[in-house]
């Protein structure tokens, strides 16, 4: 008798720069997770959804993108970005319409030392360090409102409008708080910027009926919505008091990641402030490119997105040189995601022991390249199983 194989099926979109060379990568680990393992198989699909193909045809991803993707299981994302192209296109054109569309409003980032790995912070960082960063993924200082008047005069006024809903903080409020309790620190620290941005031109609550969310809501614009995340963060509070919370101001929260690293655990910021925070959480646990995240819908209705935090790094593409650690921990994010939890703890622990015995690309400062690193998890894979 044959046991029925467990299939997932996976839309990949490798990009530009490195984030082909990190797919690639991790889909001969994901392979050979699946083919010695057993009980289950993946099934990709590529996506050449990329800047050449936006240059060359003028789009990167078709206009039934959206709806291709939402036959998959999940979704393997490289970066995207190209130094011909302006930052904002390419952004906008791919994996912002992606995220939202998909309804992923919660972006996972976690950070731990991994063994073998030194943070710059030195050698107290390896046990302190060990922290998730939730970031609201659907709104904020990314609602996309704004405009330009008088552009391309010597009086050009620009506006890029912050939105915060009730409904958008609450959900990502109760994320975080659930994943605060579910860590055995149950710690969760809200960030925001509220003390300055507080007394904009709006009034306080003012109702919209062209939400990011559709629908009748009460929006916070602009400045205004910091307070907003702060009210709601504590009314959401009060259904979790076993999380133990407090609140930063993001400027303070740098430092206090740099010098007081074992305070922190789990944090939640807004769109903007998670992005900045978690590039400087990767650069404290060892390098930008081993951090993973996870674009999640919660709810499961779409596939979410898995893809490391690092972009498409032009200087160093296309040299066989990038780490490909954080596409692999996202990888292993992904697998737990499907629900196969064997095969996420075992990739971990292929990574660490690899890391662990030195096995690590330049910007960690090993010397192997990124086939070098990839040869050594694959091998570390056939040898657990
Ligand atoms: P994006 O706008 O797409 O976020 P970025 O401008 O922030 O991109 P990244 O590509 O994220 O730039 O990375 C900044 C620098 O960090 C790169 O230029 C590269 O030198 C280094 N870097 C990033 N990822 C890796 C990696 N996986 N391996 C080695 N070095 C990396
Ligand atoms: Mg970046």
């Amino acid at each position: 008798i044959h046991s029925v194989s467990r299939l997932h099926r996976i839309a990949c979109i490798p990009g530009d720069g490195i984030g082909v060379d990190i797919t690639d990568a991790a889909i001969r680990v994901l392979t050979t997770l699946s083919s010695t393992l057993g009980g289950f198989e993946f099934d990709f699909t590529t996506f050449d959804w990329s800047s050449d193909n936006y240059l060359s045809r003028g789009y990167y991803m078709p206009s039934d993108g959206l709806s291709q993707l939402r036959a998959f299981d999940a979704i393997y994302f490289g970066a995207v970005g190209s130094p011909a192209v302006p930052d904002h296109i390419s952004l906008w054109s791919l994996i912002l319409p992606i995220r939202k569309a998909l309804n992923q409003y919660v972006n996972v980032r976690p950070t731990r030392m991994l063994q073998g790995v030194k943070s710059p912070l030195g050698e107290c960082a390896t046990e302190d360090l060990d922290w998730v960063i939730v970031r609201e993924n659907s709104e904020g200082e990314y609602s996309g409102q704004g405009g330009v008047s008088h552009e391309d005069t010597a009086h050009a006024v620009a506006t890029e409008v912050s939105v915060f809903t009730q409904v958008g903080i609450e959900r990502i409020m109760r994320f975080a708080f659930e994943t605060a309790k579910g860590r055995p620190r149950k710690k969760l620290t809200m960030v925001t910027k509220s003390n300055a941005q507080r007394h904009g031109k709006f009034p306080h609550l003012i109702p919209t009926e062209e939400s990011v969310l559709g629908g009748f809501f009460l929006v916070a614009h602009g400045g205004l919505g910091m307070v907003l995340w702060d009210k709601v963060f504590y009314e959401v509070a009060k259904d979790y008091p076993d999380v133990e919370i407090d609140k930063m101001l993001v400027d303070a929260m740098t430092v206090r990641m740099v010098l007081h690293p074992k305070t922190l655990d789990t944090i939640v910021a807004t769109n903007l402030h998670a992005d900045i925070l978690s590039d400087l959480a990767a650069a404290l646990s060892g390098s930008i490119g081993i951090a993973p995240s996870s674009n999640l819908d919660p709810t499961r209705a779409n596939p979410s997105m898995f893809e490391p935090i690092h972009g498409s790094a032009p200087d160093i593409a296309g040299k066989g040189i990038a780490n490909p650690v954080g596409a692999f921990w996202s990888a292993a994010e992904m697998v737990r995601w499907v629900g196969e939890e064997k095969a996420a703890d075992g990739l971990m622990k292929a990574i660490e022991n690899v890391t662990a015995r030195g096995v690590k690309t330049k910007d960690l400062g090993g010397s192997e390249d990124t086939k070098g690193v990839t040869d050594a998890v694959c091998q570390e894979i056939e040898d657990l199983f």
